[in-house]
């Protein structure tokens, strides 16, 4: 198979998972908010979807240098998955650019589509996850369902068989 042709089929594949992904993850969170209730007292007292998620996460090596991590927002009560967050501080497409003085470096410019969607250092990676999905899920309201505690596990993973 021809190299573009399998990242033509690799694009179709994921946008297709990304989508069933993200409707997964709505019908998580219209389960979980009709299941759970939190109370905000006061002169007017607001009852409002609440519950408690857990992070956990993987990573694609140990020893604090990966360059890509992966966490999720999982429904303390239920185990269902609500958010997932993905970051990467590398991109091979950005590693065999075109040297500046080359005279394709503009046109590959032009036509770069970058990948990396952090910078910074694999800590500050692990660290920045989270934050990423509470502010998603502030931006968002899904539901109107509003995170009250969050657990995080930090912890590494890797998914190499060595
Ligand atoms: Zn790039």
């Amino acid at each position: 198979m021809h190299h573009k042709t399998f990242l033509a089929i690799i694009a179709v594949v994921h946008d297709s998972a990304v989508t069933v992904a993200d409707r997964r993850m709505q019908r998580a969170a219209e389960v979980v908010a009709a299941l759970t209730t939190e109370r905000k007292p006061g002169p007017i007292e607001v009852e409002y979807p609440a519950t408690t998620i857990c992070f956990d996460g993987t990573w694609h090596k140990r020893g604090h240098s990966s360059n890509n991590g992966v966490d999720v927002a999982i429904d303390r009560k239920t185990g269902l998955v609500l958010d997932t967050q993905i970051l990467s501080n590398y991109y091979q497409g950005c590693e065999v650019r075109p040297k500046p003085n080359d005279h394709n470096n503009l046109q590959w410019q032009a036509g770069h589509v970058c990948q990396r969607n952090f910078e910074g250092s694999s800590n500050a990676m692990k660290a920045e996850t989270p934050v990423a999905i509470f502010q998603r899920s502030i931006d968002i309201q899904i539901c109107g369902l509003v995170y009250i505690v969050a657990f995080c596990v930090m912890e590494m993973r890797n998914h190499s068989r060595k």
